[in-house]
């Protein structure tokens, strides 16, 4: 077992920890560097994707030859968790949710007219994406098998009706993959579709206002309403949509937990030089021994989250889907992140709940990070029916 970095990814690690330093971080610092969602303004973002791409540092996730930089999954871990040292940093990179797993499954299952037409222009920074899956009630939540939005196939056409909500990014995205139910087959009841924003039959109703920061283009509620989808843009096979859902949704939680761990590192950096000389009680903060544990206990979750996410990492590079390994990291890295920025708030005092630091921007977006791409309770629940079926094999070495 060897815990080093390739030096090729090493250098990739350092390159991005300059990068941001000297481009990012800097941005954060200004209110009017925002846009109207708390998240960076878009002059400023395309002027740091230009530069990102001009320093090799563009896509790393995507094959060296669609423009990306070919790393695999355990490469990314180190790389995702430096770009989110900065709240703005992925996005600069086009590492950023939603695209960075609407790529990634694009490029594992699209055909390769598929990648040509919807990959490509993300992979360029041309187009945003989106991803489309989860309804209101009575429909597709934590449990996929309640979906409602249905595909019915009309000669070489399907046409959709339905509701999706929560749809990130969807307020400025071009290309969009959805799921939809196309029959009533327990396990095969579903499929996979794409199309283009420019596409007649569809609209938003909403952009639905979040407690947190919100990715540029928000978060939709969308209404289909006789989107037709010509039968090539299906993705895989028809009744393949929980499968397609199965596999961006591994790599993508597992890349949120690598930026997660990146901000929640960064909460805790927030906090180090204030313990250091802040006194109270004739001693620095740090030299009290209750200020000591919270800061240990932070420091140490942190590591058993990017272990974790590591290992799911090693996995699934193996082609392994890492169910289990995806679903413990994703419990214990959102839940981490959640814990240490309120630990960092704690330490900084009455300046941590000001906007004077990042801190209260990263509290209102962590909350997120215990719902989305499953709630805790769901992964705990896979969890527990892996325990259930496997006994003491749930603990094992690959
Ligand atoms: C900021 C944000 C961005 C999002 N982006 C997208 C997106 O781009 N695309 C998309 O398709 N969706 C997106 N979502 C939706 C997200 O994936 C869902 O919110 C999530 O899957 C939970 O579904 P739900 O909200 O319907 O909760 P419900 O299914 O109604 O569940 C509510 C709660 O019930 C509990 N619960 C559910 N099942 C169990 C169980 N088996 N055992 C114990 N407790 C349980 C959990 O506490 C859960 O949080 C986003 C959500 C947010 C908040």
């Amino acid at each position: 077992m060897d815990f080093a970095l390739p030096p090729e990814i090493d250098d990739y690690r350092i390159r991005i920890r300059a990068f941001v330093k000297k481009h990012v971080i800097p941005v954060e610092t200004h209110q009017g560097n925002y846009d109207e969602h708390d998240n960076i303004r878009h002059d400023l973002l395309e002027d740091l994707r230009t530069k990102a791409k001009n320093a090799g540092l563009w896509a790393l996730q995507m094959p060296k030859e669609f423009g990306g930089q070919g790393l695999n999954v355990a490469g990314m871990a180190p790389c995702y968790e430096e770009m989110n040292r900065s709240i703005f940093g992925p996005v600069c990179f086009n590492s950023a949710a939603p695209d960075d797993g609407n790529m990634i499954v694009l490029n594992k299952i699209g055909t390769k007219a598929q990648k040509e037409r919807w990959l490509q222009p993300i992979i360029d920074g041309e187009v945003r994406s989106s991803f489309a899956m989860t309804e209101p009630a009575p429909g597709s939540g934590s449990d996929p098998s309640a979906m409602l939005t249905t595909a019915e196939k009309k000669g070489n056409t399907w046409v959709v009706n339905g509701r999706k909500w929560f749809i990130t990014g969807a307020g400025e995205a071009q290309h969009f993959i959805l799921i939809a139910r196309t029959s009533d087959h327990t396990r095969k009841g579903l499929s996979a579709f794409l199309f283009d924003a420019d596409q007649p039959g569809w609209e938003i109703l909403r952009r639905i206002p979040i407690m947190g920061p919100e990715e540029h283009g928000g978060h939709c509620e969308i209404l289909f309403n006789g989107l037709e989808i010509p039968d090539e843009n299906r993705l895989m096979d028809v009744g393949d949509g929980l499968k397609v859902a199965q596999i961006r949704l591994g790599t993508a939680r597992l890349t949120h937990c690598m930026r997660w761990t990146g901000m929640a590192k960064r909460a805790l950096e927030e906090t180090l030089d204030y313990v250091a000389e802040r006194k109270a009680f004739g001693e620095k903060l740090a030299d009290h021994e209750g200020v000591q544990w919270l800061l240990g206990e932070a420091a140490m979750q942190i590591e058993i989250g990017r272990l974790l996410t590591m290992r799911a990492a090693v996995k699934l590079d193996s082609g392994d889907f890492a169910r289990k390994e995806v679903s413990m990291a994703k419990v214990v890295v959102s839940e981490t992140l959640h814990k240490a920025i309120d630990t960092a708030i704690q330490l900084r005092g009455a300046r941590g709940y000001s906007k004077d630091t990042p801190l209260e921007w990263m509290y209102r977006y962590a909350r997120q990070a215990r719902l989305v791409d499953g709630s805790s309770e769901t992964h705990k629940m896979v969890l527990s029916r892996y325990l259930l079926s496997e006994g003491i094999d749930f603990w094992s070495w690959d």
